[in-house]
């Protein structure tokens, strides 16, 4: 078992640091995402290196669009998680109790990813941050093997150990599920202000990509839409936006996202954003250089062909954001 960091004691209990919930556990309670368990002045991670997945993706599935286009990445993901999103794609791995798959040590993940030829690591699937010891430890060594490492979380997370953990990750994407506080915590279990704190964090420290399931009645509003689009905008207009339409999954059971709202949204978010992409639906998302409209990156499913050198458009010599 790894060794749980970013805990103090409460009296009998122990309190953890890792995110907003701040989860103050008796011996053998565990922390809303199951992950972590209070003991006797210690805080267990029985989870450290239990991987529920591994699988080689197209780098474009985790959704990242502009950080090395075209490469392979190793993914893993981990039981649990700190939000509870009524309509979770992964919920039988989110619901999993600490300890759920096989135990796989750093060296081992990355040896693994550097025998199929993977050029990175990425943390992913259900919350990898509750798992922050293990992913610290892997990215560490993957660093020193020559592999990049890639993050794909809810950014549920405090901000000294968002700190710590984005110092070692080159591309990130984080979900911004709403533009809405109240939805935010009654209806996810999360906090939209963190999520906002570790987003600018993030555009600080690494490669950014941003994700929002578009879930009908809930956040398909165009003004909370305008809303959140100039947020981001105000970061930077160049970090780029997944749209991504909802399939009912877990306690939701309304229809899909339809295409007519989507569209409707991407050309609100395109007037505040230069990279703005729709998922789940099937539609072409090729990258376009902002200054001429000429297509830079064409993507079709998961096969990518890039039209540019050196990051710059080949028409109008625009530098083109991202990791190339
Ligand atoms: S990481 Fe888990 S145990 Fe720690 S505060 Fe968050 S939900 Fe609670």
């Amino acid at each position: 078992m790894g060794k749980a960091r970013w805990w103090r004691e409460t009296g009998e209990s122990v309190t953890c640091l890792l995110c907003p919930h701040a989860c103050t556990l008796k011996p053998e309670q565990e922390g809303v995402c199951r992950a972590r368990i209070g003991g006797e002045k210690t805080l267990k991670i029985p989870g450290y290196g239990f991987l529920t997945a591994e699988a080689l993706d197209p780098i474009e599935k985790k959704p990242l669009y502009h950080f090395l286009p075209g490469r392979t990445v190793w993914s893993i993901g981990f039981a649990g998680c700190n939000m509870d999103c009524p309509f979770c794609q992964n919920s039988r791995i989110a619901m999993s109790p600490a300890g759920t798959g096989t135990f796989i040590s750093p060296k081992e993940t990355v040896d693994r990813a550097r025998r199929i030829r993977a050029e990175m690591v990425a943390y992913t699937y259900s919350e990898p941050t509750i798992h922050i010891e293990y992913i610290e430890d892997t990215a560490a060594e993957a660093a020193k093997a020559g592999l990049k490492n890639v993050l794909v979380t809810n950014g549920c997370l405090n901000v000294k150990p968002a700190r710590e953990l984005l110092a070692h990750i080159d591309g990130v994407n984080i979900d911004l599920k709403s533009w809405n506080a109240t939805y935010y915590r009654d209806v996810l279990g999360g906090k939209l202000a963190s999520v906002k704190k570790i987003i600018e964090i993030a555009a600080e420290l690494c490669w950014l990509e941003i994700t929002t399931l578009v879930v009908p009645g809930d956040n398909d509003g165009t003004e909370e839409m305008a809303n959140m689009c100039d947020w981001i905008s105000s970061l930077s207009r160049q970090i780029p936006l997944h749209l991504s339409a909802y399939h009912p999954a877990k306690r939701y059971s309304k229809p899909p996202t339809s295409p007519a709202s989507m569209n409707v949204l991407a050309g609100i978010a395109e007037e505040k954003l230069d990279f703005v992409y729709i998922g789940n639906i099937g539609t072409e998302n090729n990258t376009a250089c902002p200054e001429c409209g000429q297509t830079v990156i064409r993507r079709s499913f998961y096969d990518t062909e890039l039209k540019m050198t050196g990051g710059r458009c080949p028409s109008c010599g625009k530098a083109i954001p991202g990791v190339f």
